[in-house]
């Protein structure tokens, strides 16, 4: 019995997520004494370095094609190399991609499945998952009655650490037959972190004042290398595109940290930022409630610390 990991490698690229769920399924293998593998589906530039995270196989698939994400396509190929491979655990990234696969894999395995687990399980009695449910507001213990089990994992939930392992690694052919899914328009943001994977995020809020404003959170967000997001008014105003509305209705991140300029912190956005690691908080109201969720506040009138603090981040870089 092993288990097997998928990684994500858009373009080539091996994301974050994918060393973490590496760790992950290295450490859940260890605790179970026996091996984990990995499995790459299509092109990637450096397969060999999840060996670090204590992977002891690597398997890349070649289809002879490039591949487009089809999970239906996927799942089949995943599912199949964990039933020849005898793997009963599969692990992915709670990504879009992870969470388009996980239920497919787990009813071609005939598994039990939880999504978005967020640490690694308790084996003391069985197998046991934590999740994040409610908004965040509680966690809700799994524990599996299958033997094939599939589990995505939400980023951040482990930091990977780099072992001394080298991974075997390992070429096969599949063929994937033909797609029933036909891309007709494939539009992309170049060079900006999508919001789920980012790991720096500039927000704000109605406290902008009108769409003119933003141009002061766009600086911060370049300074820091971050990704932009919104409160849900601010969407809805159309003073931002609907895909950068963070909270219970929009999209949840768990960022390494999080900036929030002019939000005042209703649930309903904490509901999809409080997992982040480190928040900030600029607010001139100091009874605002996101104070109560912030590691570091700034009590002040944003278009005058927005400003200042990207001069100094700009200084600090240069020098
Ligand atoms: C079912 C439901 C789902 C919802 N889902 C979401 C969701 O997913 N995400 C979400 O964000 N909201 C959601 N909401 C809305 C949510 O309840 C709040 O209304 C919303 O988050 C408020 O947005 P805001 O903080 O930008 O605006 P406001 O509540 O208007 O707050 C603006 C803040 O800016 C501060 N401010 C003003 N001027 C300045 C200045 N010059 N300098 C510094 N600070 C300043 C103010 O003190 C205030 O705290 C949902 C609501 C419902 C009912």
């Amino acid at each position: 019995m092993s288990v097997l990991v998928y990684i994500e490698s858009p373009k080539g690229k091996i994301k974050k997520t994918g060393y973490e769920v590496a760790y992950y399924g290295a450490k859940v293998a260890e605790s179970l004494g026996t091996e984990c593998i990995a499995v790459f589906i299509g092109k990637a530039d450096d397969p060999g370095s999840v060996g670090k995270y204590g992977v002891k196989k690597i398997i890349q698939v070649n289809s002879g094609s490039d591949l487009d994400l089809d999970s239906q396509i996927f799942s089949s190929v995943i599912s199949k190399i964990a039933v020849d491979r005898g793997a009963k655990i599969v692990i992915l990234s709670n990504t879009s991609t992870g969470k388009s696969l996980t239920g497919r894999i787990a009813v071609r395995m005939n598994a039990g499945s939880v999504s978005g687990a967020n640490a690694l399980p308790d084996l003391t009695h069985g197998f046991t998952v934590n999740k994040s449910v409610f908004s965040g507001k509680a966690i809700a213990k799994y524990t599996f009655e299958t033997e094939n089990k599939v589990i995505s994992v939400m980023g951040n939930s482990v930091q990977p650490i780099e072992t001394a392992n080298a991974a075997s690694l390992e070429s096969i052919e599949i063929s994937v037959g033909k797609s029933r899914m036909k891309i007709l328009e494939r539009k992309t943001s170049e060079g900006i972190v999508p919001l789920p994977e980012a790991e720096l995020v500039v927000s704000a809020g109605r406290g902008m004042k009108g769409p003119e404003n933003w141009g002061i959170i766009e600086d911060l967000a370049k300074v820091l290398g971050a990704t932009t997001a919104c409160s849900r008014p601010v969407a809805d105003s159309n003073w931002r595109p609907h895909h950068e509305h963070v909270g219970q209705t929009g999209v949840a991140i768990r960022p390494n940290l999080y900036i929030a300029a002019g939000i005042s912190g209703a649930i309903q956005h904490l509901a999809g930022v409080n997992n982040s690691k480190v928040i900030v908080v600029i607010n001139k109201d100091p009874e605002a409630p996101f104070f109560k969720a912030a590691d570091y506040g700034v009590v002040g009138d944003l278009f005058d610390v927005v400003p200042k603090l990207t001069e100094s981040i700009r200084k600090f870089k240069q020098s």
